[in-house]
């Protein structure tokens, strides 16, 4: 794909894209912004597709149904972000799933140790808990762990709830 727009774009004919991309019919030489945009929306609706019938990451899934390209975190907030979205952090929950926790309980509350349980219930995150509420607030963001990964603006109150709780991710 990226070979052919490649070639095309120096060529001074008009072309039709490729079966599968959409976008309006494009008359050559491309520019870069035109030829980063048509190869960014291919891959894109690729990468859409391939999510849509992957059987894979229900975790992720069940917060994001459908790629958002808004959705998309903050580059530097990836790690902590990706980690809460798909379920591969280091609570206990998903310790008990990979092996090396013996029932994947919160060792304070006795239940499971979920992103939910760290973001919205156990005792342990209190006061960094409270000003993440607040801050949710401010935004107009309600207080559910899918909402608030799903969010972008969101990002960067969860890294600080992340740091303050000293919740290990
Ligand atoms: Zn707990």
């Amino acid at each position: 794909m990226a070979d052919k727009l490649a070639k095309l774009s120096t060529a001074e004919t008009s072309f039709s894209p490729p079966q599968g991309v959409h976008y309006k019919h494009v008359t050559t030489p491309l520019n870069f912004s035109d030829m980063f945009f048509a190869l960014y929306q291919h891959c894109f609706q690729e990468w859409d597709i391939q999510y849509q019938t992957d059987i894979r990451g229900n975790a992720y899934k069940a917060i994001f149904p459908t790629l958002l390209r808004s959705s998309l975190p903050i580059r530097s907030l990836c790690p902590i972000i990706v980690r809460l979205r798909t379920g591969h952090y280091k609570l206990n929950h998903h310790l008990s799933r990979i092996g090396v926790h013996p029932d994947g309980v919160c060792g304070q509350c006795e239940i499971s140790e979920t992103v939910e349980h760290l973001i919205e219930v156990c005792p342990k995150y209190f006061t960094a808990r409270n000003r993440l509420k607040f801050a949710l607030n401010q935004l107009c963001i309600s207080f559910h762990t899918p909402e608030i990964l799903r969010s972008t603006a969101a990002a960067k109150l969860v890294e600080t709830f992340v740091r303050e709780s000293g919740a290990r991710l």
